[in-house]
């Protein structure tokens, strides 16, 4: 296993586009995020995919709103062959298939995802397509690779040299064993405030590494891996899924804001209701991140290593979170 190369390369930005100064992007913060002040427009994203928020800061920059920044934002992590954890060249499941998880939403809440898709390299795509073309929520394994032809999608090979290699190498002891901040589980959840004040959010994922054949995560499921309310915020979530399914994670991280929680105070929350069902075990990592209407930010982990991306007129930093665990 090897440790995510992006917290060394974080962001190669397209200079001469954004209207803003870019401070630090390649930097991370020595501390953890004080409570943030309100920014307005906001594209912040879980761990350091600094040029997915570029992205989608560029579109909010160029007038899209939030929902399309979210949506071109983690669409460049689903296309970055060397993202071995989301999209194209993600690891397989431990039968050597890449199968993709996604999910978006909007401010009207409308939504869409897609479940467990294979051969499709921008899941987040067909799940806007679901959300869009559909009466339906979601869409699963084969349905929703129909769908994508449909639509007009096409049939890649989503199961790269590299991770073929990795595969074959993992079969020889077979071990379903997470390892806490390295790359077999990075997803994407980037979470948007436009100009106008609305809020979206996207999740995409090729879930946890080895994963058997039909496992899915937290990433897809509305109110699990990722939930926005235009009237209060959103929250979205990476780590091992089955514990953020548990406590609905992301909802309840929006529930918490509802009731006056700031962002910070809600991850944490969330983050204490997964470590309350698991009192005998925190071998696992959690890490969420939300925001609230004012474009106040937060983020909260079980252990030490996870980060978050925000981009605002004030710069475009890589944040350390706050964790349960000290060390
Ligand atoms: N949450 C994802 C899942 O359980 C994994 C990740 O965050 O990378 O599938």
């Amino acid at each position: 296993m090897q440790r995510r190369k992006f917290l060394k390369n974080s962001s190669a930005l397209t200079a001469g586009i954004l209207t803003v100064p870019i401070i630090a992007s390649s930097e991370t913060r020595k501390k953890p995020i004080e409570p943030s002040k309100g920014s307005i427009p906001i594209a912040i994203c879980t761990w350091d995919f600094g040029n997915a928020t570029a992205k989608a800061w560029e579109v909010m920059n160029k007038g899209g709103n939030s929902l399309d920044a979210v949506h071109q934002g983690v669409m460049v992590e689903e296309n970055n062959l060397d993202n071995r954890t989301v999209g194209n060249g993600g690891r397989p499941d431990r039968d050597g298939n890449v199968t993709l998880d996604a999910c978006i939403m909007d401010k009207d809440a409308n939504c869409g995802a897609v479940l467990a898709i294979q051969n499709i390299a921008n899941p987040i795509s067909v799940a806007r397509k679901v959300m869009e073309e559909t009466p339906h929520v979601m869409l699963v394994g084969k349905g929703a690779e129909q769908f994508a032809y449909e639509q007009g999608f096409e049939k890649q090979n989503l199961l790269t040299k590299q991770s073929k290699k990795e595969w074959e190498e993992w079969k020889k002891t077979s071990q379903y064993k997470p390892i806490i901040n390295i790359e077999n589980h990075d997803t994407i959840g980037m979470l948007a405030i436009d100009k106008n004040g609305d809020i979206a959010g996207a999740c995409t994922t090729s879930g946890m590494a080895y994963k058997m054949a039909g496992r899915v995560g937290d990433s897809p499921i509305i109110g699990a891996g990722l939930f926005v309310d235009n009237e209060v915020g959103g929250a979205t979530a990476t780590g091992v899924g089955e514990e953020v399914v548990r406590t609905v994670g992301s909802f309840l991280i929006v529930e918490l804001m509802r009731q006056g929680k700031s962002p910070q105070e809600a991850c944490e929350e969330g983050v204490k209701r997964i470590i309350a069902k698991n009192k005998d075990k925190q071998d696992f990592q959690i890490g969420f991140i939300a925001i609230n209407k004012q474009g106040e930010t937060g983020a909260y982990c079980i252990h030490p290593g996870f980060t978050f991306r925000t981009y605002t007129t004030e710069g475009h930093v890589n944040n350390p979170s706050g964790s349960y665990l000290k060390s």
